[in-house]
């Protein structure tokens, strides 16, 4: 069996053709045009490139978005007064805090002085809240991507065996969860699970999140299975010429998988695309809450 490969540039240009409507039609209506602000601290190089990919696809689809940068020495304290000002300000609809934080910030702390009406990236605990009780209003990006391309290449969700390798905040206790509410039977393995093979081998849909490039082999996958790998680790290649480069791979060996899975998404050009997307989405949706007049959760 070779796997159908799932195209996520191409699935993310669909659906951003589908947010520039809404985005037009806010502005014809309304003459409101959506805001993303971008905070980012520091120069770690991966976060400056996501974050030049999130401004450019805001750009293609007509938000409007400001990246904010600061220094790795500023303090905790300037950047929660900075959240604040943007909270209070109508020109954005969406904050987003780009992560990882230098270690003498809390992470925690700064995600929750985000007004929850402006938390696209879902982080924030009302909205994880209202998300685990069954009636979300921001969902975290990479899952609401994951479970487009599940819709959007026709995989059946209900009464499917998912295994879920890797329990982060941001991506593998909220995807169990959005599958769980799409009906899914739900396994999820981490660092301390035994026999991990065992249950991967049985998955009908297996999504890996766990940032370790070979941590699901051929033979960790049952004949059919689908395969999401959301991981994304540069690894240094050196080429005939001695020049050494990053490459990008996922958790998943892409050769040996492709030849048992019935679909599976590539690194690059998988998940990725799909989770600026929902960024874009979130942020018109905080943008069309604005307008109808919503102003609390
Ligand atoms: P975290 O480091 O927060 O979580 C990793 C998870 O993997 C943990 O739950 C950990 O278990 C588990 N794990 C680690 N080693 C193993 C192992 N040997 N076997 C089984 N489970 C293991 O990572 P994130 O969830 O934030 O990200 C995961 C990957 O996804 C990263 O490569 C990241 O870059 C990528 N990512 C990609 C996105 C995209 O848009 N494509 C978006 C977000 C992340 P334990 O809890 O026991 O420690």
């Amino acid at each position: 069996m070779v796997a159908r490969i799932a195209d996520g540039n191409q699935l993310a240009l669909m659906i951003q053709h589908e947010i520039k409507e809404r985005v037009w039609k806010l502005k014809d209506s309304k003459g409101v045009v959506p805001g993303l602000a971008v905070l980012t601290v520091g120069e770690d190089y991966a976060s400056q490139v996501y974050v030049r990919n999130k401004t450019e696809a805001c750009k293609n689809v007509g938000i409007y978005c400001e990246a904010f940068n600061f220094p790795a020495s500023v303090s905790e304290a300037a950047l929660a007064a900075k959240i604040e000002e943007l909270n209070n300000n109508p020109r954005f609809h969406g904050i987003l805090v780009s992560l990882p934080l230098p270690p003498h910030i809390s992470e925690k702390r700064l995600l929750f002085k985000v007004s929850p009406l402006k938390d696209v990236d879902g982080f924030h605990p009302i909205n994880v809240g209202k998300f685990t009780l069954g009636h979300p209003v921001f969902i975290p990006c990479t899952p609401l991507g994951i479970l487009e391309i599940l819709k959007r290449y026709d995989v059946e969700i209900r009464g499917k065996h998912v295994v879920i390798v890797g329990r982060s905040d941001i991506v593998g206790k909220p995807i169990a969860l959005l599958l769980l509410q799409e009906d899914a039977t739900v396994t999820m393995c981490h660092s301390k699970t035994k026999n991990i093979q065992e249950y991967t081998k049985n998955a009908d849909i297996l999504i890996v999140a766990v940032g370790r490039p070979g941590a699901i082999k051929g033979n960790m996958v049952g004949l059919g299975a689908v395969v999401i790998d959301v991981g994304i680790n540069r690894i240094p290649v050196t080429d005939s010429m001695g020049n050494t480069t990053n490459k990008l791979v996922g958790d998943v060996v892409f050769d040996e998988v492709k030849n048992v899975a019935s679909l599976i998404t590539p690194v690059p050009g998988g998940v990725g695309p799909l989770t600026v997307t929902m960024l874009l989405s979130n942020t018109v949706k905080a943008a069309e809450m604005h307008v109808a007049g919503k102003h609390e959760l």
